[in-house]
C-alpha cells in the first residue's frame, strides 16, 4: 500500500477512537434536559420489522430506542410528556454512536 494511504488510514483510525471517546464522555456527562429531547413514533413496516419509537438528546446525540423506552427502561432518559415529535429521518441526524 502506498505510504500516503497508510498514513491517512492511521490518522483516520486515531480520529475514530478519539471521536468515540468524546461521544461516550459527553453522553455520560450530559443531563439530557427535556428541552433538548425529541422523539419519533412507532412505525409499522409491511416488508421489514416494525420500527420502534425513539428518543434522542439533541445536545449529546444519545439515542434511546425500543418498545418500552417511554415507560422508563432507559435510566438516562426518564419518561417525559410533551417531548416534541419529529420524523425518524430528522431524529437520526442528531444521533451520535460510539
Ligand atoms: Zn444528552
Amino acid at each position: 500500500m502506498l505510504p500516503e494511504i497508510e498514513k491517512i488510514d492511521k490518522e483516520l483510525s486515531l480520529l475514530e477512537m478519539r471521536y468515540s471517546e468524546v461521544i461516550a464522555s459527553s453522553q455520560a456527562k450530559c443531563s439530557h434536559p427535556i428541552e433538548a429531547l425529541r422523539e419519533c413514533k412507532y412505525e409499522k413496516c409491511d416488508y421489514l420489522s416494525d420500527m420502534p419509537p425513539c428518543r434522542v438528546c439533541t445536545i449529546c446525540g444519545l439515542l434511546a430506542e425500543g418498545w418500552s423506552h417511554l415507560e422508563g427502561n432507559y435510566p438516562k432518559m426518564q419518561p417525559y410528556k410533551d417531548v416534541p415529535i419529529i420524523s425518524r429521518g430528522e431524529l437520526f441526524r442528531y444521533v451520535r454512536r460510539t
